[in-house]
Order: C-alpha cells, then structure tokens, then sequence
C-alpha cells in the first residue's frame, strides 16, 4: 500500500482512512477491495455518514460500518451568524474541549445599476457598489486546543495548549461546515488559521490535508488551502518537501527584528528571522504565488513607520504580499490596537517602497485572522468578549 505523503503517521480513526486503507480493513473483514473507495466516497465526497443510507453497499457491509461507527467526533455547540453571512461555530470534542472554526462567504461586488432601479447613490447622485455575500465560501479550521507558542497578542497562546486535534477532528469541522453551506454555496478555501499552530501538530495537520485535497474526497484544491504558521522552519521545509509547496503559506512575521520579534513570539528564539527568511526563500512555490506575509500591528510595538521600512528590507527576495491586522484586545493583556491613521501610513508605506499591502478590516478574511482567539475562555470558565464584530 502506498501512501501520498511517505511518512504518514498510522489512521486512528474511521474518518482518518484513506480509500487505500479502508480497503485494507474491509480486506481483512472478507468484503472485496474496491468497496474501499466506495465508503471514502460516501464519507468525504458526499458527506454521509450513516451507513443505512449507504445505497451502493451489501446490507452486511452497512451493519459491520454501523458495529465500526462513523459519527462525527464533534459537535456544534454555539453557533454565531453575523449579518454579513459569516457564520462562527463553537464546536464541543467528545471530551469536552471547545475550538472554533468560521464560515466566511467571499462579499461579492454588486452593480447597483444593473437592474436600474436601486436607490443607493452617493452625494453626487453616482450609485455606489454594494459588497454581499457571495456563493463562495472560505472556512477557518483549528488544529490544536490552546497552543504552546506562546504568542503575548494572542489569546490561544496565553491559553497554553490543552493538547493536539486529531486529523479527524481537524478534518470534521470541514464535514460539518459543509453541512451547513446553503445550497448556492461552495465551500471552496480552507484557512488553518483557527486556535492552535498547525505546524506543531505536524502528523495529524499532514494527514488532514491530504484528506481534505483528496480527488475522491471533498477535493478541495491544494491551492486553496493556506496554512499559517508562526515559523517553525524544519515543519515549514517539511511541508514544502509533502505537499510540493503546493499549500499556501501564510507567515505571522509580526517584528522585524529578532530582539523585538522574540519579545512577542517567543518562538523566534528558536527559529530567527534570519533561518525563517533563508527557509521562505526556498520554499517551492508554484510560479506567480506569493507567500503571505501577516503582520499584526500593535500600538507601540510594531506599527512604526521605520518598521514599515525594515520589513521591505527583510523581505527582499521573499514573493511575498504583506495582510496587516489591526490587534484586536485581548483580556489579560496591555497590548492595543493601532490608531486607525497608523495602519494606513504604515500600508501606504510598503506601497510606496514597492511591497503589495492589504489591511484586513473587521469581517470576512480578518475573521480568519482572528478566529483563533473566539473560543477563548478565561479561567473562570466564562465566554470572553469575542473580538471580532
Ligand atoms: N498559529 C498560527 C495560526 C493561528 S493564528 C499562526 O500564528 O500563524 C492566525 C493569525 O491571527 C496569526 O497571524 C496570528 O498572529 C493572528 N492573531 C493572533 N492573535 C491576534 C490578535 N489578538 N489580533 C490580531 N491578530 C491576531
Ligand atoms: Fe499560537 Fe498562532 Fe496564537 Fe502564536 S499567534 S500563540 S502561534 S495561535
């Protein structure tokens, strides 16, 4: 049996089998081979996980998938739709641990004057674009309770980590999330910008991927799926090595100089600037990709205009695009947001010296940017203020 990725760890659990591995357990079970294929099929490509409606299988293989159970191991315990269709859900493990992962449909922009008759027009008289919701859809996953990375900014990191998602557990909020698309929706992006450093999670982040891109699965384009990471630079050349450096890559830089970087992100003590730009520079990007580069300006610490201008500097020589996310408060923390003409300087900066910017406002993508820090609950077990609208 061949696995895609060599060093695959072992499958744990039912939803972790790939068509290759369920035909090795349904071998062992006396069923042919080639059902395998047809149980993942159900499972990741149609999202069905009762073995009864299972049409195309003998009512004996149903029974022994029924004996093996197929449930989702999570489920939804809040869910948060916003105005703007994003939809946060809290999901609850079968031991109880929370995470939080985020549907985002992409806004699409609306002529006003395509069917004559909108009412929408600025002072001058001129109709004005609208943004709504469109039909296709982005989801932001976690792959860790909490995370040991430590990050001051970051409410998952004053968490601490609880411990590793399992690749089903990683894989089933996308089950779930497409469930609850409408049906004009595609989920089409995954984000793994949720709670938790996914790279720390290697093994089980590694087979989540390679079940999410599978073709016979939900199929999801390698392209389309971003991973973010805080730069832990052996997994990042491990996942250029896997997956052909075909998963975009997205860097939260967030300093520009080792003494300051190490301060916020104590990772950097382990991975220095230096090491984690030699390793970007030879991650094996398809052409005309760029890496994101996430930089989360907060007052005081990084949102200088010199800062502006030393991280052109660094990321010389690095396809990168730069998303800046205003820090959105955390409890237990000094640490603020940016005044509002300080991202806007600091953005035009990067245009000027040549570097494409984005700000991330407070809806859509910048939700992914934040989900990691909805499901945090203080010490007292109380929901803390959600910092995203
Ligand atoms: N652990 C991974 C992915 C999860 S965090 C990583 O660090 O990349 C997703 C993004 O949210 C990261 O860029 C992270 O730095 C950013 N983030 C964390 N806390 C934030 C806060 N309080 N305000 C704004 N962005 C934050
Ligand atoms: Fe972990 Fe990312 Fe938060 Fe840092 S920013 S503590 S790596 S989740």
């Amino acid at each position: 049996m061949s696995l895609p990725i060599p060093e695959l760890a072992p499958a744990q659990h039912p939803l972790e089998r790939l068509p290759e591995e369920w035909a090795e357990v349904l071998g062992g079970w006396g069923e042919p081979r080639y059902r395998g294929l047809q149980v993942f099929q159900w499972i990741h490509q149609r999202g069905v996980l009762d073995p009864d409606a299972m049409t195309n299988l003998p009512k004996t293989l149903r029974a022994r998938l029924r004996e093996e159970g197929l449930g989702l191991p999570l489920t939804v315990s809040h869910l948060h739709p916003s105005n703007d269709g994003t939809r946060k859900l809290l999901v609850r493990m079968l031991d109880g641990s929370e995470v939080e992962t985020v549907l985002i449909p992409q806004l699409e922009k609306v002529d006003p004057d395509a069917d004559g008759d909108s009412d929408e027009s600025d002072e001058q008289g001129t109709a004005t674009a609208a943004w709504v919701p469109g039909t296709v859809v982005t989801q932001c996953i976690s792959s860790q309770v909490g995370c040991a990375m430590g990050c001051v900014f970051c409410a998952s990191g004053v968490m601490g980590l609880k411990r590793h998602m399992t690749a089903a557990e990683i894989v089933s909020q996308v089950l779930l999330g497409r469930s609850l698309t409408t049906e004009r929706e595609h989920l089409r992006n995954i984000v793994l910008m949720g709670m938790g450093e996914p790279l720390h999670n290697y093994d089980n982040v590694a087979r989540a991927l390679v079940l999410l891109t599978h073709p016979e699965g939900l199929a999801l384009g390698k392209r389309r799926v971003t991973l973010s990471t805080s730069g832990l630079v052996p997994q990042i050349d491990r996942l250029a090595q896997d997956f052909d450096g075909q998963v975009q890559l997205a860097i939260s830089l967030h300093a520009v100089t080792d003494e300051r970087r190490s301060s916020i992100m104590p990772i950097n003590r382990k991975h220095s600037l230096d090491d984690l730009m030699a390793c970007l520079k030879r991650y094996p990007l398809p052409k005309r990709r760029r890496i994101t580069i996430e930089y989360t300006l907060i007052r005081g610490v990084n949102d200088d205009l010199r800062d502006a201008d030393a991280l052109v500097k660094l990321l010389r020589g690095v396809p990168a695009k730069v998303n800046l996310i205003p820090m959105n408060p955390i409890a237990d923390s000094a640490l603020a947001a940016p005044r509002e003409d300080g991202v806007t300087a600091f953005r035009e900066r990067l245009f000027e010296r040549g570097l494409s910017a984005f700000v991330r406002k407070t809806r859509g993508d910048d939700i992914a940017a934040a989900c990691g820090q909805l499901a945090y609950h203080g010490d007292d077990g109380r929901r803390r203020r959600l910092p995203v609208a």
